[in-house]
Protein backbone atom coordinates (compact mmCIF):
# COMPACT_ATOMS: atom_id res chain seq x y z
CA UNK A 1 0.00 0.00 0.00
CA UNK A 2 1.36 3.41 -1.11
CA UNK A 3 0.89 5.79 1.73
CA UNK A 4 1.70 8.54 -0.45
CA UNK A 5 -0.70 8.34 -2.69
CA UNK A 6 -2.85 11.23 -3.43
CA UNK A 7 -0.29 13.54 -1.64
CA UNK A 8 -0.18 15.42 -4.73
CA UNK A 9 -3.71 15.84 -4.73
CA UNK A 10 -3.09 17.67 -0.94
CA UNK A 11 -0.63 19.68 -2.41
CA UNK A 12 -2.52 20.89 -4.76
CA UNK A 13 -5.85 21.57 -2.74
CA UNK A 14 -3.29 23.44 0.40
CA UNK A 15 -2.39 25.84 -3.05
CA UNK A 16 -5.65 26.72 -4.45
CA UNK A 17 -7.33 27.10 -1.10
CA UNK A 18 -4.81 29.64 0.01
CA UNK A 19 -5.34 31.41 -3.67
CA UNK A 20 -8.75 32.00 -2.91
CA UNK A 21 -8.09 32.77 0.63
CA UNK A 22 -5.41 35.34 -0.83
CA UNK A 23 -7.81 36.54 -3.28
CA UNK A 24 -10.78 37.39 -0.57
CA UNK A 25 -7.67 38.58 1.55
CA UNK A 26 -6.94 41.55 -1.38
CA UNK A 27 -10.67 42.35 -1.56
CA UNK A 28 -12.78 45.03 0.47
CA UNK A 29 -16.34 44.89 1.18
CA UNK A 30 -19.17 46.34 -0.55
CA UNK A 31 -20.97 50.06 -0.11
CA UNK A 32 -24.21 49.97 1.41
CA UNK A 33 -25.24 53.27 -0.11
CA UNK A 34 -27.96 55.13 1.25
CA UNK A 35 -30.70 57.11 -0.60
CA UNK A 36 -33.17 59.80 0.29
CA UNK A 37 -36.12 60.32 -1.53
CA UNK A 38 -38.35 63.50 -1.04
CA UNK A 39 -41.65 61.71 -1.10
CA UNK A 40 -40.53 58.93 1.26
CA UNK A 41 -39.92 60.76 4.70
CA UNK A 42 -39.08 58.62 7.32
CA UNK A 43 -38.40 55.67 5.17
CA UNK A 44 -34.40 54.87 3.96
CA UNK A 45 -33.60 52.75 1.43
CA UNK A 46 -29.87 51.16 1.63
CA UNK A 47 -28.39 49.79 -1.64
CA UNK A 48 -25.78 47.16 -1.27
CA UNK A 49 -23.47 47.96 -4.32
CA UNK A 50 -22.52 44.56 -5.46
CA UNK A 51 -20.97 46.06 -8.67
CA UNK A 52 -17.77 46.84 -7.49
CA UNK A 53 -16.57 43.08 -6.87
CA UNK A 54 -13.44 42.39 -9.26
CA UNK A 55 -15.92 40.49 -11.29
CA UNK A 56 -18.44 43.09 -11.30
CA UNK A 57 -21.16 41.66 -9.80
CA UNK A 58 -22.59 39.84 -6.47
CA UNK A 59 -21.78 36.38 -8.67
CA UNK A 60 -18.32 36.92 -7.01
CA UNK A 61 -18.89 35.95 -4.25
CA UNK A 62 -21.31 33.00 -5.08
CA UNK A 63 -18.02 31.94 -7.32
CA UNK A 64 -15.87 31.83 -4.64
CA UNK A 65 -17.90 29.72 -2.65
CA UNK A 66 -18.41 27.15 -5.42
CA UNK A 67 -14.95 27.10 -5.99
CA UNK A 68 -14.01 26.34 -2.15
CA UNK A 69 -17.05 23.70 -2.33
CA UNK A 70 -15.99 21.89 -5.19
CA UNK A 71 -12.08 21.91 -4.43
CA UNK A 72 -13.03 20.76 -0.29
CA UNK A 73 -15.50 18.10 -1.43
CA UNK A 74 -12.57 16.99 -3.79
CA UNK A 75 -14.26 17.13 -6.97
CA UNK A 76 -12.17 19.64 -8.25
CA UNK A 77 -8.29 19.21 -8.48
CA UNK A 78 -5.50 20.22 -10.60
CA UNK A 79 -5.98 19.96 -14.22
CA UNK A 80 -10.15 19.66 -13.93
CA UNK A 81 -12.34 20.94 -16.37
CA UNK A 82 -14.59 23.01 -14.95
CA UNK A 83 -18.10 23.53 -16.91
CA UNK A 84 -20.84 25.67 -16.01
CA UNK A 85 -24.76 26.56 -16.96
CA UNK A 86 -25.00 30.45 -16.70
CA UNK A 87 -26.77 33.23 -17.79
CA UNK A 88 -23.36 35.05 -18.12
CA UNK A 89 -22.63 37.13 -14.63
CA UNK A 90 -21.64 33.84 -13.15
CA UNK A 91 -19.69 32.62 -15.73
CA UNK A 92 -17.30 35.84 -15.65
CA UNK A 93 -16.96 35.31 -12.09
CA UNK A 94 -15.50 31.70 -12.31
CA UNK A 95 -13.84 32.36 -15.08
CA UNK A 96 -11.58 34.55 -12.97
CA UNK A 97 -11.45 32.08 -10.44
CA UNK A 98 -10.18 29.56 -12.67
CA UNK A 99 -7.85 31.43 -14.46
CA UNK A 100 -6.58 31.90 -10.75
CA UNK A 101 -6.14 28.44 -10.63
CA UNK A 102 -4.42 27.28 -14.05
CA UNK A 103 -8.11 25.64 -14.41
CA UNK A 104 -10.08 25.15 -18.18
CA UNK A 105 -13.40 26.47 -17.82
CA UNK A 106 -16.57 25.92 -19.94
CA UNK A 107 -19.52 28.20 -19.96
CA UNK A 108 -22.98 27.08 -21.23
CA UNK A 109 -25.15 29.92 -22.34
CA UNK A 110 -28.00 31.00 -24.18
CA UNK A 111 -27.04 32.65 -27.41
CA UNK A 112 -28.68 35.68 -26.58
CA UNK A 113 -26.36 36.62 -23.62
CA UNK A 114 -25.05 40.13 -23.72
CA UNK A 115 -21.43 40.40 -25.98
CA UNK A 116 -19.50 42.16 -22.95
CA UNK A 117 -19.90 39.17 -21.27
CA UNK A 118 -18.87 36.91 -23.60
CA UNK A 119 -15.83 39.19 -24.53
CA UNK A 120 -15.07 39.26 -20.40
CA UNK A 121 -15.20 35.28 -20.09
CA UNK A 122 -13.42 35.08 -23.63
CA UNK A 123 -10.25 37.43 -21.96
CA UNK A 124 -10.14 35.46 -18.67
CA UNK A 125 -9.13 32.62 -21.25
CA UNK A 126 -12.78 30.45 -20.67
CA UNK A 127 -14.32 29.47 -23.52
CA UNK A 128 -18.49 29.89 -24.58
CA UNK A 129 -20.55 27.00 -25.56
CA UNK A 130 -24.06 28.59 -26.91
CA UNK A 131 -27.33 26.70 -26.85
CA UNK A 132 -30.74 28.36 -28.36
CA UNK A 133 -32.88 26.73 -25.86
CA UNK A 134 -32.24 28.04 -22.54
CA UNK A 135 -34.01 25.16 -20.76
CA UNK A 136 -30.83 22.68 -22.12
CA UNK A 137 -27.91 24.70 -20.44
CA UNK A 138 -28.47 22.22 -17.49
CA UNK A 139 -28.22 19.04 -19.60
CA UNK A 140 -25.61 20.27 -22.22
CA UNK A 141 -23.19 21.27 -19.28
CA UNK A 142 -23.98 18.62 -17.04
CA UNK A 143 -23.28 16.02 -20.24
CA UNK A 144 -20.04 18.36 -21.46
CA UNK A 145 -18.86 17.79 -17.82
CA UNK A 146 -19.31 14.03 -17.52
CA UNK A 147 -18.05 13.38 -21.13
CA UNK A 148 -14.81 14.83 -20.61
CA UNK A 149 -14.22 14.01 -17.00
CA UNK A 150 -14.85 17.56 -15.87
CA UNK A 151 -16.51 19.27 -12.75
CA UNK A 152 -20.25 20.70 -13.58
CA UNK A 153 -20.12 23.11 -11.07
CA UNK A 154 -23.95 23.56 -10.77
CA UNK A 155 -24.84 27.51 -9.27
CA UNK A 156 -28.56 26.63 -9.80
CA UNK A 157 -27.71 23.69 -7.42
CA UNK A 158 -25.57 24.80 -5.03
CA UNK A 159 -25.84 28.41 -4.84
CA UNK A 160 -27.95 27.79 -1.61
CA UNK A 161 -25.64 24.85 -0.17
CA UNK A 162 -22.24 26.32 -0.79
CA UNK A 163 -22.73 29.90 0.70
CA UNK A 164 -22.11 29.79 4.38
CA UNK A 165 -25.48 31.36 5.62
CA UNK A 166 -24.54 31.69 9.05
CA UNK A 167 -22.11 34.19 8.83
CA UNK A 168 -18.38 34.29 7.41
CA UNK A 169 -18.97 37.49 5.73
CA UNK A 170 -21.91 36.53 3.09
CA UNK A 171 -23.81 39.00 2.02
CA UNK A 172 -26.44 39.06 4.56
CA UNK A 173 -24.10 39.30 7.68
CA UNK A 174 -22.12 42.36 6.12
CA UNK A 175 -25.70 44.16 5.22
CA UNK A 176 -26.67 43.70 8.75
CA UNK A 177 -23.54 44.55 10.20
CA UNK A 178 -23.23 48.00 7.54
CA UNK A 179 -26.69 49.13 9.08
CA UNK A 180 -25.98 48.84 12.79
CA UNK A 181 -25.23 52.38 12.99
CA UNK A 182 -28.06 53.78 11.24
CA UNK A 183 -31.37 55.02 12.44
CA UNK A 184 -33.71 52.06 11.14
CA UNK A 185 -30.70 49.36 11.87
CA UNK A 186 -33.11 46.37 11.26
CA UNK A 187 -34.84 46.58 8.17
CA UNK A 188 -38.66 46.63 7.97
CA UNK A 189 -37.58 44.85 4.30
CA UNK A 190 -34.82 43.62 2.21
CA UNK A 191 -35.94 43.14 -1.30
CA UNK A 192 -33.99 40.72 -3.54
CA UNK A 193 -34.68 39.19 -7.41
CA UNK A 194 -34.02 35.42 -7.99
CA UNK A 195 -31.14 33.92 -10.43
CA UNK A 196 -29.97 30.80 -8.31
CA UNK A 197 -32.55 32.21 -5.42
CA UNK A 198 -28.91 31.60 -3.65
CA UNK A 199 -28.87 35.02 -2.22
CA UNK A 200 -32.69 35.45 -0.78
CA UNK A 201 -32.11 31.91 0.55
CA UNK A 202 -28.90 33.34 2.32
CA UNK A 203 -30.82 36.36 3.53
CA UNK A 204 -33.98 34.71 4.11
CA UNK A 205 -32.00 32.17 6.69
CA UNK A 206 -29.82 35.01 7.75
CA UNK A 207 -32.88 37.19 9.20
CA UNK A 208 -34.42 33.68 11.04
CA UNK A 209 -30.95 32.68 12.38
CA UNK A 210 -30.79 36.30 14.09
CA UNK A 211 -34.12 36.83 15.42
CA UNK A 212 -34.60 39.70 13.15
CA UNK A 213 -37.81 41.37 12.37
CA UNK A 214 -37.39 41.78 8.61
CA UNK A 215 -38.71 40.68 6.27
CA UNK A 216 -37.69 39.32 2.57
CA UNK A 217 -39.61 40.17 -0.70
CA UNK A 218 -38.16 38.42 -3.65
CA UNK A 219 -39.02 40.50 -6.92
CA UNK A 220 -39.49 38.03 -10.06
CA UNK A 221 -39.63 39.43 -13.49
CA UNK A 222 -42.48 38.07 -16.49
CA UNK A 223 -40.98 35.31 -17.98
CA UNK A 224 -39.62 33.35 -14.80
CA UNK A 225 -41.22 30.13 -12.94
CA UNK A 226 -40.44 31.90 -9.83
CA UNK A 227 -43.26 33.54 -8.95
CA UNK A 228 -46.13 30.78 -9.87
CA UNK A 229 -44.53 28.29 -7.85
CA UNK A 230 -44.21 30.56 -5.02
CA UNK A 231 -48.09 31.22 -5.65
CA UNK A 232 -49.28 27.60 -6.44
CA UNK A 233 -46.93 25.96 -4.67
CA UNK A 234 -45.62 24.27 -7.51
CA UNK A 235 -41.94 23.37 -7.51
CA UNK A 236 -42.55 22.03 -10.86
CA UNK A 237 -43.85 25.03 -12.51
CA UNK A 238 -42.03 26.03 -15.82
CA UNK A 239 -41.66 29.43 -18.16
CA UNK A 240 -41.11 28.07 -21.67
CA UNK A 241 -40.48 31.88 -22.96
CA UNK A 242 -36.11 33.20 -22.11
CA UNK A 243 -36.43 35.97 -19.33
CA UNK A 244 -35.72 39.66 -20.63
CA UNK A 245 -33.52 40.60 -17.72
CA UNK A 246 -29.79 39.13 -17.75
CA UNK A 247 -29.07 37.27 -14.49
CA UNK A 248 -32.70 37.28 -12.61
CA UNK A 249 -35.89 34.83 -13.98
CA UNK A 250 -35.43 31.40 -14.70
CA UNK A 251 -37.24 28.41 -16.86
CA UNK A 252 -37.50 26.49 -13.93
CA UNK A 253 -37.80 26.72 -10.26
CA UNK A 254 -33.93 26.37 -9.14
CA UNK A 255 -33.22 24.18 -6.20
CA UNK A 256 -31.56 27.01 -4.95
CA UNK A 257 -34.79 28.86 -4.53
CA UNK A 258 -35.78 28.22 -0.72
CA UNK A 259 -39.54 29.58 -0.50
CA UNK A 260 -40.30 28.94 2.66
CA UNK A 261 -37.50 31.92 3.70
CA UNK A 262 -39.23 34.29 2.14
CA UNK A 263 -42.73 36.38 3.71
CA UNK A 264 -43.76 38.47 0.11
CA UNK A 265 -43.23 38.08 -3.81
CA UNK A 266 -43.78 40.69 -6.44
CA UNK A 267 -44.00 39.64 -10.41
CA UNK A 268 -42.72 42.57 -12.20
CA UNK A 269 -43.03 43.97 -15.45
CA UNK A 270 -39.87 43.89 -17.44
CA UNK A 271 -40.70 47.66 -18.47
CA UNK A 272 -41.06 48.75 -15.19
CA UNK A 273 -37.61 46.90 -14.50
CA UNK A 274 -36.16 48.81 -16.69
CA UNK A 275 -37.94 52.14 -16.25
CA UNK A 276 -36.46 51.81 -12.76
CA UNK A 277 -33.15 50.98 -13.84
CA UNK A 278 -33.22 54.46 -16.09
CA UNK A 279 -34.42 56.14 -13.11
CA UNK A 280 -32.57 54.97 -10.47
CA UNK A 281 -29.05 55.29 -12.63
CA UNK A 282 -30.27 59.06 -13.39
CA UNK A 283 -30.31 60.10 -9.44
CA UNK A 284 -26.97 57.68 -8.70
CA UNK A 285 -24.91 59.65 -11.68
CA UNK A 286 -24.14 56.28 -13.10
CA UNK A 287 -25.51 52.88 -14.57
CA UNK A 288 -26.89 50.10 -13.00
CA UNK A 289 -28.14 46.66 -14.40
CA UNK A 290 -31.84 45.45 -15.05
CA UNK A 291 -31.88 43.59 -12.14
CA UNK A 292 -31.09 46.08 -10.29
CA UNK A 293 -33.86 48.19 -11.90
CA UNK A 294 -36.07 44.96 -10.37
CA UNK A 295 -34.85 45.21 -6.90
CA UNK A 296 -35.66 49.36 -7.22
CA UNK A 297 -39.08 49.06 -8.46
CA UNK A 298 -39.58 46.19 -6.04
CA UNK A 299 -38.57 48.54 -3.04
CA UNK A 300 -40.88 51.15 -4.93
CA UNK A 301 -43.85 48.90 -4.52
CA UNK A 302 -43.04 48.17 -0.89
CA UNK A 303 -42.26 51.86 0.10
CA UNK A 304 -45.43 52.55 -1.08
CA UNK A 305 -47.69 50.69 0.87
CA UNK A 306 -45.21 51.46 3.90
CA UNK A 307 -46.38 54.97 3.13
CA UNK A 308 -49.87 54.60 2.74
CA UNK A 309 -50.14 52.42 5.86
CA UNK A 310 -47.76 55.41 8.06
CA UNK A 311 -45.04 53.12 9.16
CA UNK A 312 -41.14 54.47 8.91
CA UNK A 313 -38.26 52.55 9.02
CA UNK A 314 -35.62 51.25 6.14
CA UNK A 315 -35.58 48.99 3.23
CA UNK A 316 -32.68 46.92 1.72
CA UNK A 317 -31.49 45.96 -2.03
CA UNK A 318 -28.79 45.31 -4.15
CA UNK A 319 -26.80 46.54 -7.14
CA UNK A 320 -26.22 43.35 -8.67
CA UNK A 321 -23.93 44.64 -11.49
CA UNK A 322 -23.31 47.92 -13.28
CA UNK A 323 -25.06 49.29 -16.53
CA UNK A 324 -21.74 48.89 -18.34
CA UNK A 325 -22.80 45.22 -19.92
CA UNK A 326 -25.96 46.61 -21.03
CA UNK A 327 -25.02 49.94 -23.07
CA UNK A 328 -25.94 48.15 -26.35
CA UNK A 329 -29.30 46.83 -25.12
CA UNK A 330 -31.57 48.46 -22.17
CA UNK A 331 -29.75 51.70 -22.29
CA UNK A 332 -30.44 51.77 -26.39
CA UNK A 333 -33.68 53.35 -27.12
CA UNK A 334 -33.28 51.38 -30.51
CA UNK A 335 -33.03 48.23 -28.68
CA UNK A 336 -35.97 48.87 -26.36
CA UNK A 337 -37.92 49.45 -28.94
CA UNK A 338 -37.44 46.47 -30.64
CA UNK A 339 -37.84 44.49 -27.82
CA UNK A 340 -41.44 46.38 -27.72
CA UNK A 341 -40.57 47.68 -24.16
CA UNK A 342 -42.02 50.94 -23.86
CA UNK A 343 -40.77 52.50 -20.09
CA UNK A 344 -41.60 56.12 -20.52
CA UNK A 345 -44.81 55.60 -18.45
CA UNK A 346 -43.28 53.91 -15.63
CA UNK A 347 -40.25 56.09 -16.01
CA UNK A 348 -42.42 59.37 -15.45
CA UNK A 349 -44.76 57.68 -12.00
CA UNK A 350 -41.93 56.45 -10.72
CA UNK A 351 -40.00 59.49 -10.72
CA UNK A 352 -43.23 61.73 -9.43
CA UNK A 353 -43.59 59.19 -6.64
CA UNK A 354 -40.08 59.53 -5.47
CA UNK A 355 -40.34 63.24 -5.75
CA UNK A 356 -43.46 63.54 -4.01
CA UNK A 357 -45.74 65.00 -6.28
CA UNK A 358 -48.26 61.99 -7.41
CA UNK A 359 -50.45 59.74 -4.45
CA UNK A 360 -53.45 59.15 -6.94
CA UNK A 361 -51.62 56.70 -9.10
CA UNK A 362 -50.19 53.59 -7.21
CA UNK A 363 -47.25 51.69 -8.79
CA UNK A 364 -49.28 48.25 -8.32
CA UNK A 365 -52.24 49.77 -10.17
CA UNK A 366 -50.09 51.12 -12.66
CA UNK A 367 -48.25 47.93 -13.56
CA UNK A 368 -51.85 46.33 -13.84
CA UNK A 369 -53.29 48.91 -15.98
CA UNK A 370 -50.46 48.77 -18.09
CA UNK A 371 -50.12 45.04 -18.52
CA UNK A 372 -53.18 44.11 -18.02
CA UNK A 373 -53.15 41.32 -14.71
CA UNK A 374 -49.47 40.94 -15.86
CA UNK A 375 -48.34 42.14 -12.67
CA UNK A 376 -49.83 38.94 -10.50
CA UNK A 377 -50.07 37.12 -13.59
CA UNK A 378 -48.10 33.41 -14.42
CA UNK A 379 -45.29 33.18 -16.41
C1 LIG B 1 -27.41 36.06 -10.33
C2 LIG B 1 -27.88 37.43 -10.46
C3 LIG B 1 -28.95 37.89 -9.68
C4 LIG B 1 -29.71 37.00 -8.71
O1 LIG B 1 -28.92 36.45 -7.67
P1 LIG B 1 -29.15 34.96 -7.17
O2 LIG B 1 -28.40 34.87 -5.91
O3 LIG B 1 -28.57 34.04 -8.21
O4 LIG B 1 -30.60 34.71 -7.03
C5 LIG B 1 -29.36 39.21 -9.88
N1 LIG B 1 -28.73 40.01 -10.77
C6 LIG B 1 -27.68 39.59 -11.52
C7 LIG B 1 -27.04 40.54 -12.49
C8 LIG B 1 -27.23 38.30 -11.38
O5 LIG B 1 -26.19 37.89 -12.12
Amino acid sequence: MNLNLGNQDKEWTRWAIGVLQGDANRSADTHLIPLDFNGLPGISIYLKDESTHPTGSLKHRLARSLFLYGICNGWIKKGTLLVEASSGSTAVSEAYFAKLLNLPFTAVMQRSTSCQKIDAINRLGGTCHFVDNPGAIYTVAEQLARETGGHYLDQFTNAERATDWRGNNNIAESIFSQMAMEKDPEPAWVVMSAGTGGTSATIGRYIKYKHLNTRLCVVDVEHSAFYESYDTGDKASTCSTPSRIEGIGRPRVEPSFIPDVIDHMIKIPDAASLAAMHVLSERLSRRVGGSTGTNFFGVCCIAEQMRSQKQTGSIVSVICDSGDRYASTYYDADWLKEANIDIKPYEKYLNLFLDGKSSDVSLISLCKNICGSSVVAHC
